[in-house]
C-alpha cells in the first residue's frame, strides 16, 4: 500500500524542501507504528531538481482482523475467510489515509515553521497512487479530482491479471495527479478522497467524523460538485451524519457565495485575544453588562447569536437562572472551539441538557430560534456587510422575536482613545463597519420601530465625556411585553 509525492525545484528553491514541508528528513528512512501496522516514509530520490517522498504502509493483517471484530465489514463471523483473503494489505485505502494523517499531521494542517511561505504557496506536485481501489471506476476518480485545481488527472484501470487481459479490469486504478497546489491542500484531498473511493471504511464512524470531514474539506469541499457523494461515502452511508454534514456544507457554500469570507469570519473569533485592543478587560465588562441586562429582563432561555468561541455561553452556564442556552454561529471552527471550551463531551447530563450549539447563518430565518426569552448579539453586527443587516434584523426581530434583544457593537468615536490604533482604522480586520453613537442609535431606532420593540442604550466600559464608551449596547424590549407590564 503506498503513494508517492514528488516535486521539482531549482538551485534557489531546491526540491528537497519537500522534506521540511513534510517534516521528514530526506536522508533518513523513518518508521511509525500505527494501529494497523507500520508506516514508512522514505525518499527514493532527493536532489535539488527532483524529490520524491514515498509513504508505504505495511499492514498487519492480524491486527486488522482483531480490531475489526464486531465492527462492520470483516467483523461478522461468517466473514472469517474474507478477513484473510481481502485486499486490505495491498491496496491504498482508508488505512493509507489514516497513516497519512498520522505521519504527515503537521503538513496536513499547512504548518511549517522552517519555511512558512513555502507551505503557504502552491508548488509543482506529482502524486502517484499505483493501486487505488476505486468503486465507481475511473470516471468517478476523475469527477472527484478534476474540480480540485490539478492540471492533469491521469487514471488508468489496472488489469485484473497482466497475463490475461481478456479477464478485464480489476477494481483498481493507477492514479497520477499533477499540478501546482499547496501541499496541505493536496494532502487533505487525499485524506478525504482515498476512503471515499475505497468506500469501505474499516472503523466505526463516530459523530466527530463530521467535524474531521469539514476540517479536512475546508476550502474545497463546500463547492465540490460531488460533495453529496463524498459526504455520504466518507461517512459510510450513515445518513443522519451525512445529512448533518451536507447541511453544514451548504451553509458554508451560501456564506461563500454571499462574499462572506468564512476564513475572515473564523479569524474574527480570535478577537478576544487581540492584545492591541486591550480587549480582555473590555470583553469581560461586556459580558458583565450583558449578564446584568439579561438578569433585569428576567430571561431564562437565552440565544447567543454569533457565539464565537463560547465565552458568553460558558458564563451563562455558571448561573443556574439560565435554564436553556443556545449558541449559534456560522463558523464550524468557532463552534468546535466552543464545544472544547465547554467540555461538552464530558459534561454531566443535567448540565448538558441546558446547552446547545447550532451552526447557522443569522442572515436567514431559522425556525430553531423561535420562542426564546432573549437573544444576545455581542460584537456580531459589524461582521456582516451593511446590505445584509436588514436580513439579520428580519431574522432576529421579525422571525425569532424574543422578548428581549441585546446588541453590542464598537463605538467608533472611542477609537481615538486607543493609543495603539492608527487614526481612521477599525479595531479588527474583519469589521465591515464601525458606527458612531448616532449611527447606532439611528439603526436601532429604525429596527425597533419596524418590528415593534422599544430600545434603550447602555454604555459599556469607561464612559468618556467627549467620545462615549468603547462598546455601545442597545437593549430592545418587545412592545407588546411592555404594554402587558403597564396594564398589569
Ligand atoms: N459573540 C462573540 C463573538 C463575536 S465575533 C463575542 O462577543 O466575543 C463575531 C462572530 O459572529 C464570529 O464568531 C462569527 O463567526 C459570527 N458571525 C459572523 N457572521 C455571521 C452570520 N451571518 N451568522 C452567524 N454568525 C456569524
Amino acid at each position: 500500500m503506498f503513494l508517492t509525492i514528488s516535486t521539482t525545484g531549482t538551485p534557489e528553491r531546491p526540491a528537497t524542501d519537500l522534506g521540511f514541508l513534510l517534516h521528514k528528513h530526506p536522508e533518513r528512512a523513518q518508521a511509525f507504528s500505527t494501529s494497523h501496522g507500520t508506516a514508512h516514509v522514505l525518499y527514493p530520490e532527493a536532489s535539488a531538481e527532483r524529490c520524491t517522498a514515498a509513504l508505504l504502509l505495511e499492514v498487519d493483517p492480524v491486527a486488522l482482523v482483531r480490531r475489526g471484530k464486531g465492527k462492520g465489514r470483516g467483523g461478522a463471523p461468517d466473514a472469517a475467510l474474507a478477513q484473510y483473503v481481502n485486499d486490505r494489505p495491498y491496496a491504498a485505502s482508508s488505512l493509507l489515509a489514516v497513516a497519512l494523517a498520522r505521519v504527515f499531521k503537521t503538513a496536513l494542517h499547512g504548518v511549517c515553521q522552517a519555511m512558512p511561505e513555502r507551505a503557504a504557496a502552491p508548488l509543482p506536485l506529482r502524486i502517484e497512487v499505483p493501486a487505488l481501489p476505486a468503486r465507481g471506476g475511473a470516471g468517478l476518480v476523475r469527477a472527484l479530482f478534476e474540480p480540485l485545481g490539478w492540471s492533469a488527472v491521469e487514471v488508468e484501470p489496472v488489469a485484473l491479471d497482466g497475463e490475461f487481459p481478456e479477464w478485464g479490469d480489476s477494481r483498481y486504478v493507477r492514479l497520477v495527479l499533477e499540478g501546482e497546489l499547496r501541499l496541505a491542500d493536496a494532502l487533505n484531498q487525499l485524506y478525504v478522497l482515498l476512503p471515499v473511493l475505497d468506500d469501505a471504511k474499516h472503523y466505526w464512524v463516530a459523530p466527530d467524523e463530521v467535524d474531521k470531514l469539514l476540517r479536512a474539506g475546508d476550502g474545497w469541499l463546500a463547492g465540490h460538485p460531488e460533495r453529496k457523494l463524498i459526504t455520504a461515502r466518507y461517512l459510510s452511508r450513515r445518513w443522519g451524519l451525512a445529512r448533518e454534514a451536507t447541511e453544514r456544507l451548504e451553509l458554508v457554500r451560501l456564506a461563500e457565495a454571499e462574499g462572506l469570507d468564512v476564513e475572515d469570519v473564523d479569524n474574527a473569533v480570535d478577537e478576544s485575544t487581540d492584545t492591541e485592543e486591550r480587549p480582555v478587560p473590555l470583553a469581560e465588562q461586556r459580558r458583565d453588562a450583558i449578564l446584568a441586562a439579561l438578569d433585569s429582563a428576567g430571561a431564562a432561555r437565552v440565544l447567543d447569536l454569533g457565539c464565537g468561541q463560547g465565552q458568553l455561553v460558558q458564563a451563562l452556564l455558571k448561573d443556574v437562572r439560565f435554564t436553556e442556552i443556545v449558541g449559534v454561529d456560522v463558523s464550524v471552527r468557532a463552534l468546535t472551539v466552543a464545544a472544547r471550551r465547554l467540555r461538552l463531551d464530558r459534561m454531566g447530563e443535567r448540565q448538558a441538557a441546558r446547552v446547545t450549539l447550532l451552526q447557522g447563518s443569522l442572515a436567514y430565518t431559522d425556525k430553531r430560534l423561535a420562542g426564546y426569552d432573549a437573544a444576545v448579539l455581542s460584537e456580531v453586527i459589524e461582521h456582516l456587510d451593511l446590505p445584509r443587516l436588514p436580513a439579520l434584523a428580519y431574522a432576529v426581530f421579525g422571525a425569532a422575536r424574543p422578548r428581549t434583544v441585546l446588541v453590542t457593537t464598537p463605538n467608533v468615536e472611542y477609537n481615538v482613545r486607543w493609543e495603539s490604533l492608527p487614526a481612521g482604522h477599525v479595531r479588527h480586520g474583519d469589521h465591515r463597519f464601525e458606527w458612531t453613537r448616532e449611527e447606532f442609535r439611528d439603526w436601532a431606532a429604525g429596527v425597533a420601530g419596524s418590528y415593534g420593540y422599544g430600545v434603550e442604550f447602555v454604555p459599556v466600559g469607561p464612559d468618556d465625556p467627549e467620545v462615549g464608551s468603547p462598546t455601545q449596547m442597545a437593549v430592545f424590549t418587545r412592545t407588546d411585553e411592555t404594554l402587558k407590564e403597564v396594564t398589569a
